[in-house]
């Protein structure tokens, strides 16, 4: 199925591909190495100025991935996970970032890259059956298929306070962090926002800053990450066993490597706490795991919820501060849990204040602080931990446009509708990589990163031997499975939270839990019968009428060729 390498345009030539993907982190990379061993041309095009996606943009101190450095890597290549080294138990974002890098050299990936560049547009010529993008600049990339690896957590938010622009000081956002070093020595820094991010950030910006004041929208439940270098032995152990580990993995609801099986309410109250004792000892893996019932039955998770918040107040000496650091009013899990280094320990410092935005709002940025209800915090510098326009954002804010023009906002604005979280109906040949509907943010990412790939590769492969060329979800199928989705999340305590998993942290996103809950080995078990069966949920070359009748009222694009 390989085309031209080149077509006319109205903006000029275009680059022509079989396959076009937006993002080179670890999906995008896995797709051009797994598309290219197949034939078929592919070539990503990346905002970033290199590979690795979050882990190219989230370099702020403290930044570390909260899932095993020997889990949290490729699994699709034997030599590859025997190579890499590992130093730490939980690999910190440099680490990372160099691991992502190594791919790229190892399997020439970067000749089919093109950096530093952001996709602003992409529409579906109909006649043609062709997608093309344009980028900031106006250069095209014209493709058969689309495949999207822009990640989940990428499209940053901010607030947008009065007085932003008027702050003289520097304001940096976690994911979007500086390529320099940025030292905050003898500063006085805010921090703003208390997720994942957050945690992170906070305890050594304290170390370093001359005073920091952390505000608080709402508490988080964090576990210790016990981070240290992997021991010797520990790692060749694991490379050893790696083919067992892995199908373990694959067999594992959060594609990781451990779990009890029984319920909280199950086990003696003596047992229950000596299992939490050892998982908060161990960092072992987080709580959700250790049981199986936590996010599903109030009281199993209201026991560990009681468990963690003892903790805390065992650990801040403040018992006001410690109390407003008491996560209130959402099931433990139901937030995305956050893994820290000393986070509680960090508010017993004296240069270390917390302030509570629900009874103390914040009202505008002033020249030199921020000014809430109350009174006026001198800053020298804003860190905003505030977070991302989670597992949408980042797909709408490119201007996506599919059969008879119709956009990708419009058709998502009461929330997305996907098949599988891979394929959305009037948008024929595009794919979206862990899009909404699909396992995605709650497991494994790159566990559920290879599934897709490899899952998207099968399916090219048996269109290219059909002669296939033009596929699209079908809506029927596409509304099952929203519907199967939404179920599976009622289900769970986690629609009792403002997450963002369901869009709450972003006003006006409608509230829709936005990836599925069932597992990635139940997924994938769901996709492989799929494909066993033909692919029942697509139209291969026969366009279902158009799913959304509701004209589009923006302007359509002109064709590709
Ligand atoms: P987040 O979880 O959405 O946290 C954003 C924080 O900012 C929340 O505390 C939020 O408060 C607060 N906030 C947002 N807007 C605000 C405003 N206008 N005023 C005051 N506070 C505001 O974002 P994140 O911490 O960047 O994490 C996002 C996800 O990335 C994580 O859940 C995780 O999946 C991933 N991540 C993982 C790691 C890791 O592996 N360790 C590290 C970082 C991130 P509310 O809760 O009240 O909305």
């Amino acid at each position: 199925m390989t085309t031209d390498t080149a077509v006319d345009d109205p903006a000029g030539p275009a680059d022509r591909y079989d396959v076009l993907v937006v993002g080179a982190g670890f999906a995008g990379m896995y797709l051009i190495h797994k598309l290219r061993a197949l034939g078929f041309t592919v070539h990503a095009v990346e905002a970033a100025g290199s590979v690795g996606g979050t882990w190219y943009w989230n370099r702020y101190p403290g930044a570390r991935c909260d899932v095993a450095s020997l889990e949290y890597s490729y699994s699709f290549s034997e030599p590859l996970q025997q190579e890499w080294e590992w130093t730490e138990r939980f690999a910190a974002q440099p680490e990372i970032l160099r691991y992502a890098e190594h791919v790229a050299d190892r399997f020439d990936l970067r000749r089919d890259i093109t950096f530093d560049t952001r996709i602003r547009t992409a529409d579906f010529d109909e006649r043609a059956g062709l997608w093309r993008l344009r980028a900031d600049g106006g250069r095209t990339f014209v493709g058969r298929f689309l495949i999207t690896a822009v990640g989940c957590l990428s499209a940053a938010r901010t607030p947008d306070w009065p007085g932003q622009r008027d702050f003289t000081g520097p304001i940096y956002h976690t994911g979007q962090w500086p390529h320099h070093e940025v030292d905050f020595t003898g500063q006085r820094v805010a921090v703003v926002g208390t997720g994942s991010s957050g945690i992170q950030v906070i305890p050594p910006i304290a170390e370093q800053a001359a005073h920091l004041t952390v505000f608080q929208r709402t508490a988080n439940f964090s576990l210790p990450t016990r981070n240290r270098p992997l021991l010797p032995g520990e790692q060749a152990d694991v490379k050893a066993r790696y083919p067992q580990i892995r199908a373990m993995m694959r067999d594992n609801p959060r594609a990781l490597h451990r779990r009890t099986g029984k319920g909280v309410l199950q086990v003696p109250e003596q047992v229950r706490r000596a299992e939490l004792e050892q998982r908060w000892r161990d960092g072992e893996v987080s709580f959700l795991t250790a049981f199986t019932d936590v996010l599903t039955d109030a009281d199993a998770n209201r026991a560990v919820a009681d468990f963690v918040r003892e903790k805390i107040r065992a650990t801040v000496t403040d018992p006001v501060v410690a109390e407003l650091l008491c996560p209130q009013g959402h099931p433990i899990g139901t937030k995305r849990i956050c893994r820290d280094t000393g986070y509680f320990e960090t508010f017993n410092r004296d240069d270390v204040d917390l302030v509570d935005v629900r009874s103390e709002p914040i009202v505008e940025l002033t020249p030199g602080g921020v000014r809430t209800s109350r009174r006026e915090y001198p800053v020298d510098a804003v860190v905003f931990a505030t977070g991302y326009d989670a597992m949408t954002g980042a797909l709408t804010r490119i201007d996506i446009r599919g059969r008879g023009g119709r956009s990708l906002r419009q058709v998502w604005a009461d929330g997305p509708r996907s098949y599988l979280g891979l394929a959305v109906a009037g948008f024929p040949n595009m794919f979206t990589v862990t899009g909404p509907g699909s396992p995605s943010v709650l497991v494994n990412v790159i566990m559920a990163i290879e599934q897709h790939v490899e899952w998207l590769a099968e399916l090219l492969g048996h269109l290219r031997d059909r002669g296939v060329t033009r596929v699209e979800a079908d809506p029927g199928h596409q509304d099952a499975w929203v519907a199967h989705v939404a179920d599976l999340a009622a289900a769970t305590l986690y629609p009792q939270a403002d997450s963002w998993f369901i869009g709450a942290n972003v006003p006006g996103k409608p509230r829709v839990f936005l990836p599925y809950v069932g597992g990635l080995d139940r997924y994938r078990r769901r996709c492989d019968e799929i494909a066993a069966a033909g692919y029942p949920g697509l139209r291969f070359d026969d366009p279902a009428p158009d799913p959304y009748p509701a004209p589009d009222p923006t302007p359509t694009s002109d064709p590709v060729v």
